[in-house]
């Protein structure tokens, strides 16, 4: 049993990491003409702070089983690298936590102490999804705990829960129907404009145009939870046969695509008919050493 969380916790990163180091390649002017190609850039594709985060995700659910918050804290702070993308609030309250910070009180004194609404808590939570495969409510309440570590703020609390009971309804032996996922989401996570966005990308499933959906609904551009998570699943759950359709309807529309990515690439790697293309993870930058030494 615990064999088959850590497996499909695992699968859910793993399309997370392609999704976000592929999605980042797009933010690169030169690469610009071979994302409306549809084709691959060069070789290796970095991943970003997404990555990060979920690796510390899922090396607590390895070690407890659950969302232990303190475990959760320490670990983004440890293997906090500046580098790899934060916003400028995350990187500095990540510092102040490895210096012996209390993360409850840096979390919440954010933004004048309105806490985060960024898309932190929600880029890094699929395979949180994944490890509660098809109990989408307990997905939710962990989701919901494992948020407050950094982003307090009820939209981005509210995008982490979507995004993980998302990943948990995708990762059920019989995947549900794109309208019957979203619904069963709205239902899920509390009243917020996240909530609200989530209605209206279950209206527009019928969409056949992304950019449509998108210039509705936003697509990161303004990094916050609510305009980032309802497009990221109106797009996951159309798809989740297909990574690659998944991965390039969404990468397409252009916002934050590393972020947007990974949430697409994390949901839909959660199911079994999900998984990256081989070639797309050799080309991503391999998990870091620290998880692995955790998996063993
Ligand atoms: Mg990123």
């Amino acid at each position: 049993m615990t064999a088959d969380r850590s497996a499909r916790a695992l699968s859910s990163l793993r399309g997370l990491t392609v999704g976000d180091a592929l999605g980042s390649q797009f933010f690169v002017p030169a690469n610009y003409p071979s994302l409306k190609r549809r084709e691959l850039p060069p070789a290796p594709w970095q991943w970003t702070d997404d990555t990060e985060m979920a690796c510390s995700v899922v090396a607590v659910l390895f070690e407890y089983g659950r969302v232990d918050q303190d475990a959760l804290a320490r670990s983004f702070a440890v293997h906090h690298d500046f580098d790899r993308g934060y916003g400028p609030a995350v990187n500095r309250m990540l510092r102040l936590i490895r210096e012996g910070g209390d993360w409850r009180e840096l979390a919440a004194g954010l933004f004048q102490g309105q806490g985060s609404w960024g898309n932190g808590a929600a880029m890094r939570i699929a395979p949180l999804g994944a490890w509660y495969a098809d109990d989408p409510e307990q997905a939710t309440h962990q989701a919901e705990i494992s948020a407050y570590t950094t982003h307090q703020h009820r939209e981005a609390v509210a995008g982490a829960m979507a995004v993980a009971a998302a990943a948990s309804l995708a990762a059920a032996p019989e995947p549900p129907s794109p309208a019957d996922l979203l619904d069963s989401v709205v239902e899920l996570v509390p009243r917020s404009a996240v909530q609200a966005g989530l209605r209206r990308a279950r209206d527009m499933l019928d969409y056949g145009d992304a950019s449509t959906v998108a210039a509705v609904l936003g697509c990161g551009r303004r990094t916050s939870a609510h305009d980032t998570v309802p497009f990221a699943l109106w797009s996951a759950a159309r798809s989740l046969d297909s990574f690659e359709t998944a991965f390039w309807t969404t990468a397409q529309v252009g916002g934050d695509v590393d972020t947007t990515c990974a949430i697409v690439g994390g949901v839909v790697a959660a199911g079994e008919r999900g998984a990256p293309p081989i070639e797309w993870l050799e080309r991503t930058e391999p998990l870091p050493d620290w998880l692995r030494t955790v998996e063993n």
